[in-house]
């Protein structure tokens, strides 16, 4: 008997076909059921779809529809929920559902044909006997403090979503791994996901994860899910989710998508970071993906964090007053004596004009050199000097290709943008007027590196061993940023020599200031934190603020030296009040006005957004459809009446406007309802494909909407 299949596959971004394509089949196959299917003359990878409504069949001739080339057997079908959540966020992001799929299946399963995928399931299945748990080991445990102890108690009595606000240091990693363990003590099959915001924090989560449950439940029980890996590591570790095998998945943002038939538990570990945003093709929240499916599966949701996004906290407040997640504190740092460090604010108006460490810094950085412990200063912005300047005719290293600078980067005397990639070597003299006399303007970590190196070669460390030095050693320096960690494994070799105490002052972008455990870091400085005050972005001070206190958190962490450690802030500003809330470790102070602030402009988490943004050679052509797309969203919304609670602004340039001379334009829609923003979004699909085959869409190089942006 002859049977018609609704297959899903990818399909370009902006074909119209936005469902799945039918195909013949000999077999009755379940939703779910991955099939390989020919489109035009490849073979391709598909998921067998739930059939939407009537049968197609009847309206299709059979004769014309091709017949599907095979299954893959040896994979269970994908669970409804997860095609449950597939279909609603390729709705909500305004995607294909077919992009969404394929995209959060693992490229090998596209990439290898049938028999080597057999072949790979075999193997899978070989070392899935051979990893038996050995019950015989004692597992390693710790004595919960009473907050910790509190936060699990609640956690296993309410429903949630949680939102568990912990401070730095305050163990919050061990309440993760307690309550993944009371669940799975419990349920012999359930599954966990645990999701950290960046590659780099993997390692150190995936240690301590194995510890815990390797000895439990064998050595397939936790697996890894991120873009750093391997395709075959990456298929591993999937198959081992889908068969139920892998009882906790670790991963960043994509993992949200990992298959798993049991999941009972999703925890979003520093859930306010802006890395849970995808920032292209389908631009989904891990974060809010996360609470969706939580409700979807029947499992408990658990987002952590120091500084929580102002979404998940107005999300937190009483439930009387509207709240939806269950706000759970964890004040304290560990350790009896332990403390957060005292934040220190240099007034730099009263500094020497244009020092970059002020005298009072410096002499805290060198007094810690001295007793042998170690400082943290971090700045932003990568390479020697964001900009080459000649004082003579102004000339600047703009990027030929974009509307920014290049960087100059020192070490290997190159121009590059950071933004297209263009690089070239420094030149000898002004490119304009000839004068051999160009400066760098600004700095970056590198010349940070250097400077810091000058200012502390008079001082000696103490309890020199080595007779090289007999008055002691000097200072040892290092740099970890995005240029100095480009090598596999660099970054955690960087990582391990400051934890072994082999680095007195490490210099650093925000890469070393998120979650990493540094035991003996009892001074942490920013040097210019200032310009993020006055940015025109609306969430700036937000991601300011998180990121002090993200920063102050990697000082004083071991309860012993945690008296002695400060966080230094160098600001023209010093009564500027979220330096007065850094200073109290206020973070619901902040917040509290934050969201007074948003209320009254009526922005998010008060209204909801989403950007059209516009790709073209020109800015006419970027705007010029925008503002078509526009125009033609009136008459669609008197017609279908949804006219009212939706604002459309005027389209205007990106604030970085050209990127590789293409140039970008945006525009801004607003609503005070999700659900009407929602329904515009989705009504409005077809009128911005039809605006496309206008004439206004000509030379449009391509167009996305991106729904609760983070960056406007
Ligand atoms: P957070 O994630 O909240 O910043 P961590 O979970 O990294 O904090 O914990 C900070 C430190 O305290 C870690 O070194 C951790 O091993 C330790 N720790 C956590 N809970 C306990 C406990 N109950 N007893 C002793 N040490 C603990
Ligand atoms: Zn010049
Ligand atoms: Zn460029």
């Amino acid at each position: 008997m002859t049977h018609w299949l609704p297959v899903l596959v990818h399909t370009p971004a902006h074909s119209q076909v936005a469902g799945p394509l039918t195909y013949r089949s000999e077999l009755a196959l379940a939703a779910g059921t991955l099939v390989r299917v020919p489109l035009g003359k490849r073979e391709i990878l598909g998921v067998v779809w739930d059939a939407a409504g009537d049968p197609v069949s009847s309206l299709l001739d059979p004769e014309k529809l091709r017949p599907i080339a095979g299954s893959l057997d040896g994979i269970a079908p994908l669970t409804p929920a997860w095609r449950q959540l597939v279909t609603f966020a390729a709705s909500y992001y305004q995607r294909s559902a077919g992009e969404v799929a394929l995209a959060a299946l693992p490229p090998q399963l596209r990439d290898l044909n049938t028999l080597q995928l057999a072949r790979r399931l075999k193997k899978h299945a070989k070392t899935a006997d051979a990893a038996l748990p050995d019950h015989s080991n004692a597992i390693e445990s710790v004595a919960l403090t009473a907050e910790q102890a509190g936060a699990i108690a609640r956690f296993d009595l309410e429903a949630g979503p949680f939102l568990l606000f912990g401070a730095t240091g305050s163990g919050k990693t061990e309440v993760y791994l307690h309550s993944v363990q009371q669940l799975l003590a419990r349920d012999p099959s359930a599954q966990a996901m645990v999701m950290v915001p960046e590659i780099n924090l993997t390692p150190q989560l995936e240690a301590r994860f194995m510890a815990r449950f390797n000895p439990l439940y064998g050595d397939n029980a936790v697996v890894s899910l991120h873009s750093g890996m391997t395709p075959a590591q990456r298929l591993k570790s999937w198959l081992a989710a889908h068969s139920g095998l892998a009882r906790i998945v670790l991963g960043t943002r994509m993992a949200v998508f990992a298959s798993m038939p049991n999941l009972k538990l999703i925890i979003v570990d520093e859930e306010h970071d802006p890395s849970y945003k995808q920032q292209e093709g389908a631009r989904y929240s891990a974060r809010d993906l996360a609470v969706y499916r939580g409700r979807l599966e029947g499992a408990k949701v658990l987002l952590g964090s120091a500084t929580p996004s102002l979404e998940s906290w107005h999300h937190s407040r009483p439930a009387r007053e509207g709240g939806r997640y269950v706000r759970i504190e964890m004040p304290s740092r560990i350790g009896a004596n332990a403390a957060l460090p005292l934040v220190r604010r240099v007034d730099m108006n009263h500094q020497p004009k244009k020092c970059v460490f002020s005298p009072p810094l410096l002499k805290a950085i060198e007094e810690r050199v001295a007793r042998g412990e170690q400082s943290m200063v971090f700045l932003n912005r990568r390479g020697y000097a964001p900009v080459l300047h000649c004082a003579d005719c102004d000339w600047k290293s703009e990027c030929p290709h974009c509307s920014a600078y290049r960087v100059f980067h020192k070490i290997d005397r190159t121009l590059r943008c950071h933004h297209c990639g263009y690089t070239e070597r420094v030149p000898r003299a002004c490119p304009a007027c000839g004068n051999p006399d160009i400066a760098p303007l600004g700095r970056g970590t590198e010349r940070l590196e250097e400077h810091l190196a000058e200012l502390l070669a008079h001082v000696r460390r103490p309890n020199s061993v080595s007779e090289q030095w007999p008055e002691g050693e000097p200072v040892r320096i290092a740099r970890i940023d995005a240029d100095t960690t480009k090598l596999k494994g660099e970054l955690q070799a960087q990582l391990a020599r400051v934890h072994s105490g082999e680095v007195d002052v490490l210099v650093g972008t925000q890469m070393i200031a998120k979650g990493h455990d540094f035991r003996r870091i009892t001074l942490v400085a920013a040097v210019s934190p200032d310009n993020a005050l006055f940015s025109s972005d609306f969430r700036a001070p937000e991601r300011l603020f998180s990121l002090l206190m993200q920063a102050a958190g990697r000082a004083g962490r071991d309860a012993d030296i945690s008296g002695q450690s400060e966080m230094w802030i160098q600001t023209f500003h010093p009564k500027h009040p979220l330096f007065e809330a850094l200073k109290r470790h206020d973070y619901p102070a902040f917040a509290a006005e934050q969201l007074k602030e948003r209320e009254q402009a009526a922005m998010p988490p008060f209204s909801f957004q989403a950007l059209v943004r516009a790709e073209a050679r020109t800015q006419e052509v970027a705007q010029g459809f925008l503002t078509a797309a526009s125009a033609a969203a009136a008459d669609m919304m008197e017609a279908e009446h949804i006219l009212p609670h939706i604002t459309l602004y005027p389209a205007v340039p990106m604030s970085m406007q050209r990127v590789a001379n293409v140039e970008r334009a945006q525009m801004l829609i607003e609503s005070p309802s999700r659900a009407a923003l929602q329904r515009f979004l989705t009504a409005w699909q077809a009128v911005l494909h039809a605006t496309r085959q206008q004439p206004e869409g000509k030379g449009l190089i391509r167009w996305a909407v991106d729904v609760d942006p983070l960056a406007i």
